[in-house]
């Protein structure tokens, strides 16, 4: 029987890790990300995230020198394999759904396959801009914020369809955020931030999933601020162990996070990228033991589909 991610959190015994994939490139077989999966069903994930990845464009230079507009859409395919995972490995999926690129009535279809398809976990975002937009652009008749999707899907769990004269079946939803430990990047400060969060829960959703992050420090005292300010659901360390040494400065660019300095001194003197996945790697385990310690309701694992390092991670810490 599928269960809500709060009923997994709530009713677990042990610590235990979710693992978030992207769906593989468009023309891959199914079969290669199987193969990404099968070693991680050792440590039983109760659920397992799929990202969501929209259509980019790019310009084509055509034989009579004229470019041309093309759409990509480099990763489709999320809800697909939400559903064979269902199937194949019997867990828990939760599809990411983002606001950028939809209508709200695209939205509403959207959220009536998956309720067809018996999908209730949902991790609601707003998506980045396109590589195209400098900030973000909202859909002509869609949403502009998380919070505005996470509303749509509480009215149609409420039975609250678009079409007013609609009086449809409730849907049954169990939504989660996104929340920054290191403040969003367009978050004009730290609060503001926090606010917007508090408002996403006030609206229905039930966890939280962090930002990626190397400080624990920074992931307590977010936790600290949110309960301050009445937030009270669980909220998942999200994590990602470093891999290699370029990494170093892109993931802060990326990501708008801080490295810690006695961890950024190790990388530097690494003289290569294995050197640096070895030492990712113990950070990322003393890390993750520190957080399950200090009262994390359980792990998210940004696993950018690549493993090797979570299995040595999860059989030393799970
Ligand atoms: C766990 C996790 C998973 C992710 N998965 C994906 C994915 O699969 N696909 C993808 O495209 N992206 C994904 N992202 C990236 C995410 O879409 C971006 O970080 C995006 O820039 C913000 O999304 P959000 O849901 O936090 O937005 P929001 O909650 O809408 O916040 C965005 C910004 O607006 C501010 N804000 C919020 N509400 C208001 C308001 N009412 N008025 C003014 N300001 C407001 C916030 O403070 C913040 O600065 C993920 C991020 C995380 C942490």
């Amino acid at each position: 029987m599928p269960m809500k991610i709060i009923e997994h959190i709530n009713s677990a015994k042990k610590p235990f890790a979710s693992f978030e994939i992207l769906p593989p490139l468009k023309g891959t077989n199914i079969q290669d990300l199987y193969n990404i999966l099968d070693p991680l069903m050792e440590f039983k994930p109760p659920f397992i995230n799929v990202t969501y990845h929209r259509s980019e464009f790019i310009y084509k230079t055509r034989e009579n020198g004229l470019l041309e507009k093309v759409h990509i859409r480099k990763r489709p395919g999320t809800v697909g394999i939400c559903t064979s995972i269902m199937n194949k490995y019997h867990v828990d999926t939760v599809p990411h759904i983002i606001c950028g690129g939809f209508t709200k009535e695209e939205t509403e279809d959207a959220l009536v396959d998956l309720h067809y398809l018996g999908i209730e976990n949902l991790l609601v975002l707003r998506g980045d801009p396109t590589k195209n937009e400098g900030s973000f652009v909202a859909e002509p008749g869609g949403h502009k914020y998380a919070i505005d999707l996470v509303n749509q899907t509480m009215n149609l769990n409420k039975g609250k369809y678009l079409e007013e004269d609609l009086k449809g079946v409730n849907t049954n939803f169990c939504v989660g955020v996104a929340g920054y430990p290191e403040k969003h990047h367009e978050a004009p400060n730290p609060m503001s931030d926090l606010r917007h969060l508090k408002a996403k829960v006030d609206a229905g959703a039930e966890y939280i999933v962090t930002q990626l992050f190397y400080d624990n420090e920074k992931y307590f005292q977010f936790v600290k601020n949110c309960r301050d300010i009445g937030i009270e659901v669980p909220i998942i360390p999200g994590i990602k162990p470093l891999t290699t040494k370029k990494q170093l400065t892109v993931l802060p660019r990326i990501f708008n996070i801080d490295i810690p300095d006695s961890f950024a001194t190790e990388i530097e003197k690494c003289k290569d990228d294995k050197e640096a996945a070895k030492i990712g790697e113990e950070w990322t385990i003393q890390q993750t033991k520190e957080l399950l310690k200090g009262g994390a309701p359980c792990l998210h694992f940004y696993t950018m589909s690549k493993v090797d390092g979570f299995v040595r991670i999860a059989k030393e810490v799970l």
